[in-house]
């Protein structure tokens, strides 16, 4: 079999890519081990999708190169995908500011995706494991189970090692090194934190609680709700700053962020001398949580007994409560894969291998990580078109 254009991998990315390439006029064949294309869109947003953030700047993105992203977002912003999104007639909210998810179900992203590539004349072709790509003149071999196809370009849309039940692999990434590419190492990011033994069972009585809070952990600060789970901790403070946080580094939490804790217990302290710790945090924390941390510091005696220093401490341990996880849960929850290729083998406007014409990267095997809110897919979206219109 002989086409243009074969894409591996018909997750977000490579759809949009077919889609592109499509359009243009190139015959395309994605190919995709898993019983149904789009699995981590289903999943997405709780099911509804975050698809893109209006707000989306190269700022929202990790990667050792952050400039690399740059020139991809640009060319297909986050209006481009609303307008596409639009036109299928998709019903779309915006929840917190600038992140748009579908009003029904995430569902309708993939079949606006599966619609766009019959339209544009691409072939989705899933159930295929891809055994072999070879580099031939002109072009590449492709051996699945049941075919060989020749192509004169591969795009690589394999995604990131998060998920492994939802047909996640590291195919991309034995991909780059079998053609000489860099590929920088990974971790799991955004993703919950798991804490020791001793701290879990302390927070157990708080599991299912969401509270707003700030958080600090490797020169980033979040200011987003935190949810307490009978694993750890989770919710969207913590998944942001899991992509900064490195194993060993302590996580600081701000339980009353844009709180002078200090001054309002001194002022307090003047005001109701025989008031407590435990009356204050019941105005401003949910009571489960105040009891929990006075029965933890044994803040039990009333105002006028603390000096300031006394005070001071209360307000540290509410207000930089520092923290040591063990570690995160990995790529078994984690929302995308840190590192990846490295953007230095790519070309910024095309996605393709700089060593090796015809192979292209696009998506999250490639070093760009967006921060939670839409950015990932954002991503895709971006990467994809910009491999699509050069295939
Ligand atoms: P994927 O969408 O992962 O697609 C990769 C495809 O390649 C899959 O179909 C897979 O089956 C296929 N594949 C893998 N290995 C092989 C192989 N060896 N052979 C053939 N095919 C293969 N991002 C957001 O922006 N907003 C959200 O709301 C959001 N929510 C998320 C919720 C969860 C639970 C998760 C896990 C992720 C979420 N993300 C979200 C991140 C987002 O899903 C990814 O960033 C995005 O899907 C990456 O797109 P991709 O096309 O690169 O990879």
């Amino acid at each position: 079999m002989q086409v243009d254009v074969v894409i591996i991998g018909a997750g977000a990315a490579g759809l949009m890519c077919a889609a592109t390439a499509g359009y243009r006029g190139r015959r395309v064949l994605v190919l995709d081990h898993a019983r149904k294309a789009g699995q981590k869109i289903l999943m997405s947003g709780g099911g509804r999708c975050n698809f893109t953030n209006l707000n989306s700047t190269p700022n929202q993105f990790l990667s050792a190169n952050p400039r690399f992203c740059i020139s991809a977002l640009k060319r297909y912003p986050p209006q481009a995908f609303l307008e596409l999104v639009e036109r299928h007639g998709i019903e779309h909210v915006e929840k917190a500011a600038g992140q748009l998810f579908c009003a029904g179900k995430a569902k309708d992203i993939v079949d606006m995706l599966l619609t766009e590539c019959e339209w544009a004349g691409a072939e989705v072709q899933m159930k295929t494991a891809v055994k072999a790509l070879e580099a031939i003149d002109g072009g590449y071999r492709v051996t699945t189970a049941d075919d060989t196809i020749s192509a004169d370009s591969v795009v690589i849309a394999t995604g990131g090692l998060s998920i492994p039940t939802m047909g996640a692999t590291p195919f991309g990434y034995e991909i780059a090194r079998q053609f000489g590419l860099e590929v920088l190492p990974t971790r799991a990011g955004l993703v919950p934190f798991t804490l020791h033994p001793d701290l879990k069972e302390r927070l157990a009585p708080l599991a299912g609680m969401s509270i707003p809070v700030a958080a600090t952990a490797g020169g980033m600060r979040f200011e987003e709700p935190l949810l307490f789970t009978h694993r750890g901790l989770s919710g969207p403070a913590m998944l942001q700053i899991s992509s900064f946080w490195q194993p060993g580094e302590p996580l600081v939490i701000d339980l009353l962020p844009g709180r002078d804790v200090a001054a309002d217990l001194t002022e307090r302290r003047a005001a109701r001398p025989q008031g407590t710790v435990l009356q204050y945090l019941d105005d401003h924390l949910p009571r489960r949580l105040g009891r929990v941390l006075c029965d933890w510091h044994g803040w039990s005696r009333p105002l006028q007994e603390y000096p300031q220093s006394g005070l001071q401490a209360v307000a540290e341990a509410l207000q930089q409560w520092t923290i040591h996880p063990a570690g995160t849960e990995g790529y078994r929850t984690a929302e995308v894969t840190l590192g990846g290729v490295d953007t230095r083998e790519l070309s910024s406007q095309t996605m393709e291998a700089q060593r090796q014409p015809g192979l292209f990267f696009i998506g999250e095997v490639v070093d760009v990580t967006g921060h939670l809110g839409g950015h990932n897919f954002q991503w895709a979206w971006a990467s994809g078109v910009a491999a699509g219109q050069s295939v």
